[in-house]
């Protein structure tokens, strides 16, 4: 019988309650447990697809495709385990499901509400998961703060979940924030308190707080919101912001949450994160340290490109470097000369995007990169830039471009495939999750892998348009990685380059902190090759028409 784990935020929201939830998983399955996590999201969007990202920061895919909340990348990066598509449930996936029925006639004519209908179907979704996952436990993680409108369905899911379970079959986790007053120097828990009365009051008492701060929180702390909130005394975890995310499943492991939650929950198993911990000792004691760019839109609000962030990370722990990630605005490169923003730089990504604002700055990117020689790792539309770019400047095809920026172009070397073209839904209808790659042998994409085949995750519409294939290849761009019949270009390298490579799909979505993603790791090793602040002008490396 499986074990039922509900973690819910109070106070604020952002204060690392998926980190929390995805370092518990961590602890359990590192215990031996088999774990699954799932994000139960209130908002009423089917899936954040179409989120901006100023909304929503990234949007993580899952290898079965589906377009899911950024926290489920830090479930899998933290559990080193796949999550399937219904690992991420939202308000509008249950209402949508609802009212399909309900139109159907499923119903029997009668009166569909939010309690039993929308609450069954919840029900529903979470049984599935944890049944398909054959886990024996299933951390379920409610997006935003307890009280919010939004979300009563949810936690009253759980409030009947928790009655239906055996007494030690379920598990409530509370993640709440302190906030310091200066002039008091003190740490307050009246909003904690404030946030496990409206719990209760939708029939919850957790079982376990979470105490989130930026400063020490003292055992006294600890003590009083144990007796106001009435929780056993070392079920109040404090959790000050850690150096590095990855470190937090070593201080709650430390703190006592994985033995309390295996006590209640009656599972057997000792603490094993040792190899965890070597891994965060490494990542917190770089021998040395390498400058990469990162050239996108979003650069200003990082959750955008978190899963790069996490990658570059976890490229840094294999070759023991600091990764010192210089985040440049892709307006930038066209106002300005590129060189005076990149001066210095060992190493170039252009990651992911949609729309045009700042594309011709990472064209300029992929340029500077190609005419100086500094490695160049293109993720999916940093790869269409690279191909536009060796098309105009080393083709001759002036007006070279990608049929989403310019549908006129007389050069379409991006563009649409026929089954995209009729597409009018915004909604999970592009290439998404994963597809098979198959790479050329001797070509620096297959040395990375060091395998012939490979599967990675996509999500994008435009492609490599193959009447262009040949006379790319001829300027030394090389499609090393295909689909194994060959006809869609997966991986772009070009040749007697230090390493400029791009992909359509998104490798940062599968990289781990134990297994970096081979294509980052390459990347980091040709960037640290390079050397600091070497000057490029000198070496160029495909003379530009
Ligand atoms: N906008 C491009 C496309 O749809 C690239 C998408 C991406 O980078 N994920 O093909």
């Amino acid at each position: 019988m499986p074990k039922f784990i509900f973690v819910t935020g109070g106070v604020v929201s952002s204060v690392g309650k998926g980190i929390t939830t995805a370092s518990l998983g961590r602890i359990l399955k590192s215990r031996g447990i088999r774990v699954t996590i799932q994000k139960l999201d209130p908002y009423l969007n089917v899936d954040p697809g179409t989120m901006s990202p100023y909304q929503h920061g990234e949007v993580f895919v899952t290898a079965d495709g589906a377009e899911t909340d950024l926290d489920l990348g830090h479930y899998e990066r933290f559990l080193d385990q796949d999550l399937p598509a219904g690992a991420s449930v939202t308000s509008g996936q249950v209402y949508f499901s609802v009212i399909e029925r309900e139109r159907r006639g499923d119903y029997l004519g009668g009166t569909i509400q939010a309690v039993p209908h929308l609450t069954d179907e919840l029900k529903r979704r979470i049984y599935a998961v944890v049944e398909a996952a054959e886990a024996d436990v299933i951390i379920c993680e409610v997006g935003g703060t307890v009280g919010d409108i939004e979300g009563q369905s949810f936690i009253e899911t759980i409030r009947q979940i928790r009655h239906e379970q055996p007494r030690n079959n379920t598990l409530s986790v509370h993640v709440t924030f302190l906030p310091y007053i200066g002039a008091a120097r003190e740490l307050k828990t009246k909003p904690t308190q404030h946030s496990v009365r409206e719990l209760r009051s939708m029939g919850i008492q957790p079982d376990v707080i979470v105490a989130r701060s930026d400063h020490h929180v003292p055992r006294e702390i600890c003590d009083k919101i144990a007796q106001y909130c009435d929780v056993q005394h070392h079920a109040v975890i404090p959790l000050e912001t850690a150096d590095t995310i990855y470190e937090v499943p070593l201080l709650l492991e430390q703190r006592g949450l994985g033995d309390f939650v295996m006590e209640r929950l009656k599972l057997m198993g000792m603490p094993g994160l040792a190899d965890w911990g070597e891994m965060v000792h490494r990542l917190k004691h770089p021998a040395g340290e390498v400058d990469v760019a990162v050239v996108g839109k979003y650069v200003e609000l990082r959750d955008a490109y978190l899963s790069v962030n996490e990658a570059l990370t976890h490229a840094g722990i294999a070759h023991n470097v600091d990764v010192n990630v210089r985040w440049v605005h892709s307006e930038d490169m066209q106002a300005r000369d590129p060189a005076s923003v990149l001066d210095g730089v060992q190493g170039i990504i252009v990651p992911g995007g949609f729309g045009e604002r700042g594309w011709e700055g990472k064209i300029n990117a992929a340029r500077y990169a190609r005419e100086h020689g500094v490695p160049y790792l293109g993720l999916c539309l940093g790869m269409q830039a690279m191909v536009v770019e060796v098309a105009r400047n080393v083709c001759g095809l002036g007006d070279a471009n990608s049929t989403e920026f310019d549908p006129e172009t007389q050069n379409p070397v991006i563009s649409l495939l026929d089954e995209q073209r009729d597409v009018t839904d915004m909604g999970g209808t592009m290439r998404l999750g994963h597809y098979p790659c198959r790479l050329q042998p001797g070509s620096l994409a297959a040395g990375s892998y060091g395998v012939d085949m490979v599967l990675e995750r996509h999500r994008h519409r435009w492609e490599f348009n193959n009447t262009y294939r040949d006379q790319l290849q001829a300027a030394g761009l090389h499609a090393s990685g295909t689909s194994p019949d060959g006809s869609l270009v997966e991986i772009s390298e070009l040749a007697g380059h230090p390493f400029m490579l791009g992909t359509q799909f998104h490798p940062e979505l599968q990289s781990r902190p134990n297994r970096p993603h081979p294509l980052f790791r390459e990347f980091i090793r040709a960037a640290m090759e390079r050397g600091a602040g070497q000057p490029g002008a000198a070496e160029s490396v495909a003379v530009s028409q």
